[in-house]
């Protein structure tokens, strides 16, 4: 291999072609200044002895004394160029040391990383650049760990969700194939909800799947919030009435013009109001207020129902998370609706929160969204 494409030898090379360099220019420039200077320096005493000792003598001693000078300074510069050569040795190997110990394992611990191994980690000591390194590529190592362990969560709640219809389906068919179930239209309704709760399962996670790689479209706009919100309300009716709740809506003002895409915006709401139906018992009520502070508005959607208990509150923003999964699986609830909320809040510059004083107490959540005049 070219020695001169290793890093060792290249740091090793350029110390050793900077003393050689500073010996050689320091030789040159020795030779060229005795011979100038010292003759011109010793010209009047010369003189002197010329006219005391004749010219022969002095300039026996004039060469005697250049070569004593010549030779003292040229043996001074070999110690010196020795010593040099090798304390440059010794410093380049310590530095190549220094640097490609760490290098190899930064490489070590990359190459285990890419063949699957998401725990390893760099243990380096000291603060200097390759420290820094070692931290970054620690803290992009854990990273990329837990979006290996989502990305096996995601899996096993993916197919633990789509089992759940199509093992309905399944006994449903059965059942028909066996006898077991009547050919009637009840037993086909009961066919037709478990499909239909298969499509809004794979709807709902088609739609985090978007919104999670933010390649949801968004079209914004300066929009009236107060009517998007009656004509929510309008819609939902049936099932407010049906179950008994009574919905009461309070505004800050007549008119309030926020900066949101409005089809985003009613989908959030649609699952906030939507949920508080959901979750609220019969002769429960919902309060909705819209009210406006600073450069935002606030939207809270507060319930009367079975509240949320405060050790699930962290975590009901996350994917397929539900308080009492087997009540609202019931309910046809896929634990996804939040999660895409709140990304949806997030894409459009708001917020959206939760709070609940417990279970039975009734639960709270609130959406900001920019107003016109901010955008
Ligand atoms: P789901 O489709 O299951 O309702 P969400 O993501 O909309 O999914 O909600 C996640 C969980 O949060 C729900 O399963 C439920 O346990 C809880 N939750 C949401 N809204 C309310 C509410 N208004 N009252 C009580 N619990 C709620």
């Amino acid at each position: 291999m070219n020695l001169w494409r290793q890093l060792r030898w290249r740091i090793v090379g350029s110390h050793l072609v900077v003393v050689i360099t500073g010996v050689a220019i320091l030789l040159l420039a020795t030779q060229l200044l005795i011979a100038q200077t010292v003759p011109r320096a010793i010209q009047p005493r010369l003189i002197m002895l010329t006219e005391a000792q004749g010219p022969q003598a002095v300039e026996q001693a004039m060469t005697k004394l250049l070569t004593t000078f010549e030779n003292t300074v040229l043996t001074s510069l070999l110690f010196a160029a020795l010593g040099a050569l090798l304390a440059g040795s010794i410093t380049s190997l310590l530095l190549t040391r220094g640097i490609l110990q760490p290098l190899s394992e930064i490489a070590r611990s990359s190459r285990r990383i890419a063949d699957g191994h998401y725990d390893e980690r760099i243990t380096l000591s000291g603060s200097d650049e390759l420290a820094i390194v070692a931290t970054n590529f620690n803290e992009m190592a854990k990273a990329l760990e837990q979006v290996e362990q989502q990305r096996i969560a995601l899996i096993g709640n993916v197919s633990h969700e789509l089992r759940t219809p199509l093992t309905g389906i399944e006994g449903y068919l059965e059942g028909l194939m066996d006898g077991l179930f009547p050919n009637n239209t009840e037993t086909f309704a009961q066919m037709y909800q478990e499909v239909r709760r298969l499509r809004r399962l794979v709807n709902d996670l088609q739609s985090l799947s978007k919104v999670e790689a933010g390649q949801i479209s968004l079209h914004l706009g300066t929009f009236d919030l107060i009517p998007l919100m009656a004509r929510i309300i309008t819609q939902l009716e049936p099932q407010i009435i049906a179950q008994g709740l009574k919905i009461i809506t309070e505004n800050s003002q007549a008119v309030i013009m926020i900066y949101a895409d409005p089809d985003r915006t009613a989908q959030i709401l649609l699952n906030l109001i939507g949920n508080a139906i959901r979750y609220t018992p019969e002769g429960g009520r919902i309060t909705i207020q819209c009210t406006t502070r600073q450069r935002v508005v606030e939207i809270s959607v507060h319930d009367t129902g079975i509240g949320i208990p405060a050790e699930s509150l962290p975590y009901i923003f996350e994917r397929f998370y539900r308080v009492d999964s087997s009540r609202t699986r019931q309910s046809g609830g896929s634990g996804i609706g939040l999660t895409i909320s709140r990304r949806l809040a997030w894409a459009m510059d708001g917020e959206l929160t939760a709070a609940s004083d417990g279970p039975g107490k009734g639960s709270s959540f609130f959406l900001t969204l920019p107003l016109a005049s901010t955008a």
